[in-house]
C-alpha cells in the first residue's frame, strides 16, 4: 500500500491524499507537479527512477487505510537538481 505522504519533498509543499498534483517513484519519494516538472525533469533525485502521478485513494479506503503524516522534506533536493 503506498504511504500517500502529505508533503513535497521539494518544497515542502502539502499534497493531500485526494490531490491530482502529486508525483511518486517506485520508492514513493513524493514530489508536487511542479518540483516534479520545473525542477526535477520528471526523474527522481533520490533514485534516479522516473515519477509518475500519485493515484487518488478515494474517500472510502483513505478512511480504512489513512495516508501517511510523516513529512519527509530534503532541501537540498532544489541544488541537486541544480535549480
Ligand atoms: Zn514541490
Ligand atoms: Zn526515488
Amino acid at each position: 500500500m503506498l504511504e500517500l505522504r502529505p508533503n513535497c519533498e521539494c518544497c515542502d509543499r502539502d499534497l493531500p491524499p485526494t490531490t491530482r498534483e502529486a508525483l511518486i517513484c517506485t520508492f514513493e519519494c513524493t514530489f508536487c507537479a511542479d518540483c516534479a516538472e520545473a525542477v526535477l525533469g520528471g526523474i527522481c533525485p533520490n533514485c534516479g527512477g522516473e515519477l509518475v502521478r500519485r493515484p487518488v485513494r478515494p474517500p472510502g479506503p483513505l478512511a480504512r487505510n489513512p495516508a501517511s503524516t510523516v513529512r519527509v522534506f530534503n532541501p537540498a533536493c532544489r541544488e541537486r537538481a541544480g535549480a
